[in-house]
């Protein structure tokens, strides 16, 4: 254990967990607060989640939606990066452990803000992500592109007419806003930018299946938007399966249960999950230390100051927090996070001055609507009570996420790949590598390998 560029500052000290939505944004909420502030986050970029499923279907660059940490901060002279993995919180020693290449750091806090957000859950059935990854990270995103594309290159070099009609389905699972967004484009991808490559096939025939267990398409937008993204799903060929319940994953397909309690079995190579949250494990790391109680995915009940019980100086902010009426996107984590810095930017002033601090108000969320892209052109939006769907929706859509990407550089480019994609049919991201397609399976198998290898050494000691 060691304290890395530890220095001798009396200043209070923030640390932040993540440097996606919430953490990113308490970071720089705190520029003009005497803090020093340590953000510790377990990749080195800030990630705009949001258009993910584009960097899975080659409309744009990984680069594009994943900006340094470090450079975005840059200037910020309070605030320093760290990159490692946050394994623990020692809440009465206020400690944060985080692993950088097997090696642990402890670093001191006397404020915490916690904003680890949430992967993937596949419910228990953790295995099913072997043969379909989720859509939470950079890699998944990669890997994904690479399976996809990979599947039209094997289904043209493939002489047997049923092996290719299963590498040419494409199976997403869960019809929330992902998998929408997901099943449309990679239809559009089939059918547009695909079309007229191959000489062997027709990749106009790619089999697109989106499924659900729930009996509507967007069930939080409620059900006109559902209806207008699922028939507008529907004329561009996708085939949308609801209360269908997917029971088994494996190399070749998906076994579903339907309704009525039948069995059935879909073929295909390349499947997608977008269907479960569950929230960072450190929840349960809190929940274990304090009276800190988590709910079914795993969030922290927290005050109605976002702190947990007991500790005033422990905040969980975004996809983390279970607060209610709030949603797990990224405003909630926005908002969460500048109450938080202003709480913490009061409290410290207050402090200097010699003055006990003020009651905390409790935190408001400001709902500003939600939006869904379906297929080029046109996407669902609900602003408030107003429901509409279409071009218009497809435009807000495009304003707002390009209002909301961080750099100048950055909306610059995200700008001209979506005219490469939008005004043509060409994408401009389509490169693939082996390692991208084969790494989660790889890395499995590396971690087999280690696994059997310390299970012989202990053996022969
Ligand atoms: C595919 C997809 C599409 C989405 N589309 C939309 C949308 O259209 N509109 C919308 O509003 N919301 C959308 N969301 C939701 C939105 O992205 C999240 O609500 C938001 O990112 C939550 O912010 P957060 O800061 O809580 O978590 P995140 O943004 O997930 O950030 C978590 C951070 O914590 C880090 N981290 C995690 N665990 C550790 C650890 N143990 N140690 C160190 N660091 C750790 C991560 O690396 C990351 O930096 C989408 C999400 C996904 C996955």
């Amino acid at each position: 254990m060691s304290h890395p560029g530890a220095t001798a500052s009396d200043r209070h000290k923030v640390v932040i967990i993540g440097s996606g939505f919430g953490g990113l944004n308490a970071a720089k909420a705190l520029k003009r607060t005497d803090v020093d502030i340590k953000l510790i986050a377990r990749t080195t970029h800030h990630l705009f989640q949001p258009l993910l499923y584009q960097v899975a279907t080659g409309i744009i660059s990984e680069g594009e939606i994943a900006p340094p940490t470090r450079l975005i901060l840059r200037k910020q002279r309070n605030a320093q990066v760290l990159l490692g993995d946050v394994t623990h919180v020692d809440l009465e020693r206020k400690m944060v452990d985080s692993v950088l290449l097997g090696h642990t750091y402890r670093t001191p806090y006397d404020t915490l803000i916690l904003a680890a957000g949430a992967g993937q859950s596949y419910f228990g059935n953790d295995h099913f992500a072997e043969w379909a990854p989720g859509m939470k990270t950079i890699d998944d995103a990669l890997e994904l592109r690479a399976r996809i594309l990979g599947a039209f290159e094997q289904a043209e070099r493939s002489s047997d007419p049923e092996r290719r009609r299963k590498l040419l389905t494409f199976v997403v699972v869960g019809a929330g806003p992902t998998g929408v967004e997901m099943a449309g484009q990679i239809q559009e991808l089939a059918d547009q930018t695909l079309k007229g490559s191959f000489r062997h096939i027709d990749p106009t025939e790619a089999h697109v299946i989106l499924l659900d267990a729930a009996p509507a398409v967007l069930p939080p937008m409620g059900p006109k938007l559902g209806r207008k993204a699922q028939d507008r799903l529907e004329k561009m060929g996708v085939e949308i399966q609801l209360n269908a319940m997917v029971t088994d994953v494996d190399r070749n397909g998906i076994t579903v249960k339907d309704q009525d309690g039948t069995s059935r079995r879909i073929e295909s190579a390349c499947k997608v999950w977008s269907a479960g949250v569950a929230a960072s494990p450190l929840g349960k790391d809190l929940a274990a230390q304090s009276e800190t109680e988590v709910d079914r995915a795993g969030r922290v009940k927290v005050n109605p100051d976002l702190s947990i019980p007991g500790h005033p100086n422990v905040f969980v902010v975004g996809d983390m927090a279970s607060v209610e009426g709030v949603p797990g996107m990224a405003q909630g984590a926005i908002q969460g996070a500048k109450y938080v810095a202003k709480i913490v930017h009061n409290e410290v002033k207050a402090r200097e001055h010699g003055n006990m601090p003020k009651p905390r108000e409790p935190f408001k969320y400001f709902d500003k609507g939600s939006m869904a892209t379906v297929s080029k052109y046109n996407a669902v939006a609900q602003v408030g009570k107003l429901e509409f769907g279409g071009f218009l929706a497809w435009l807000a859509w495009l304003g707002l996420h390009l209002i909301y990407l961080v750099g100048f550089k950055t909306k610059i480019a995200t700008l001209l790949s979506w005219a490469v994609t939008f005004l043509g049919r060409q994408r401009g991201q389509l490169t693939i590598t082996e390692q991208q397609a084969y790494a989660r399976t790889r890395i499995e198998e590396l971690e087999e390998i280690a696994a059997s290898v310390q299970q012989e050494e202990k053996a022969a000691s």
